[in-house]
């Protein structure tokens, strides 16, 4: 169980409208229909390697309106979005899809963890979501590997402006 989620609930955590807010959005409409069985949990590929990431107790915190605390949370970002849990939920709740509508929401309220702001400015910069070390660059010639393509950086800048994800990068200004 994640570190945050054992932290006791007080009543005045508990935002009553959240779960409604989130039915309302494509992808959260079957929140209220999770009875906690722990499917979603127990076949994600993601909790099996985490202490934390429980989809679950993610649904659970949604469902109490504990939204401060769910849209803080880390372990949210975790989430690889493979869809295991959404095809396997016996009440079929959108799970996937539930995470997605959190992360956005949180995204709005400026909780974009920095590894994925990185990301975003290394596309911008080179179009690779991560910088390529010099290291593996020589490798590549050494072994007579062609050079990496270069990346599509307008484009990918393009798309990444056209949803507005540039103004929750934090001090680079909306262009
Ligand atoms: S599998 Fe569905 S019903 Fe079971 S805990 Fe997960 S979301 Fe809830
Ligand atoms: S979509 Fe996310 S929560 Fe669902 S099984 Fe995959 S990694 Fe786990």
């Amino acid at each position: 169980m994640g570190e945050s989620n054992q932290k006791v609930i007080k009543a005045s955590e508990m935002n009553p409208k959240f779960k409604y807010e989130i039915s309302k959005m494509h992808g959260g409409e079957k929140l209220m229909r999770c009875f906690q069985c722990g499917t979603c949990t127990s076949d994600c590929p993601v909790a099996r390697f985490s202490d934390t990431y429980r989809p679950r107790q993610i649904i659970r915190m949604a469902q109490l309106g504990l939204k401060e605390r769910v849209l803080n949370s880390e372990t949210l970002w975790l989430c690889a979005s493979c869809f295991t849990c959404t095809d396997r939920c016996p009440q079929d709740v959108e799970v996937a899809s539930v995470i997605r509508v959190l992360r956005n929401l949180a995204a709005e309220e400026g909780h974009v963890p920095q590894v994925f702001k990185d990301e975003y400015l290394s596309i911008l910069e080179s179009g690779y979501a991560y910088k390529i070390p010099e290291l593996r660059i020589k490798k590549r010639e050494t072994v007579g590997l062609p050079p990496l393509p270069k990346g599509n950086r307008e484009s990918l800048g393009k798309v990444l402006r056209s949803v507005g994800f540039l103004k929750y990068i934090e001090g680079k200004g909306e262009s």
